[in-house]
């Protein structure tokens, strides 16, 4: 069936798919408009593109990958991001001017934790 190749892929912004957030193993998905607001505003400052290392995800997924138990992740809050020729240090600067919530600072693996928790303002590194 080649229409199920198509599923989730809707251009949701001026630099997002929908098919971008949707979780690996089931495509199900879930993304709160204000994190794709503010990832849109994170893009327009770095005039880069930002790859999306993972969006939603389902709980079987969440287990799998060892995020913690009540990750943001499962819930559309959370995006995971690593963007090219920018060292994370820079990056992180760029991500606190947009002011996400929750800012996880993964140096070995390269990459960035963003999210719109409703809750206080959170960082750590890792
Ligand atoms: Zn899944
Ligand atoms: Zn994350």
């Amino acid at each position: 069936m080649q229409m199920l190749n198509q599923i989730n892929d809707i251009i949701i912004s001026p630099h997002f798919n929908l098919s971008e957030f949707a979780c690996p193993c089931c495509k199900k998905v879930m993304l709160h408009p204000l994190l794709l607001e503010k990832l849109e505003r994170l893009k327009k400052i770095l005039e880069r593109p930002i790859h999306i290392t993972s969006g939603y995800r389902c709980f079987a997924y969440n287990r799998k990958v060892g995020g913690v138990a009540n990750s943001y992740h499962c819930i559309g809050l959370a995006a995971d991001i690593k963007v090219k020729d920018i060292n994370l240090i820079e990056l992180l600067a760029y991500a606190e001017e947009i002011d996400f919530t929750g800012i996880g600072f993964y140096e070995k693996k390269n990459f960035l934790h963003l999210d719109v928790r409703p809750t206080q303002r959170t960082r750590w590194k890792e």
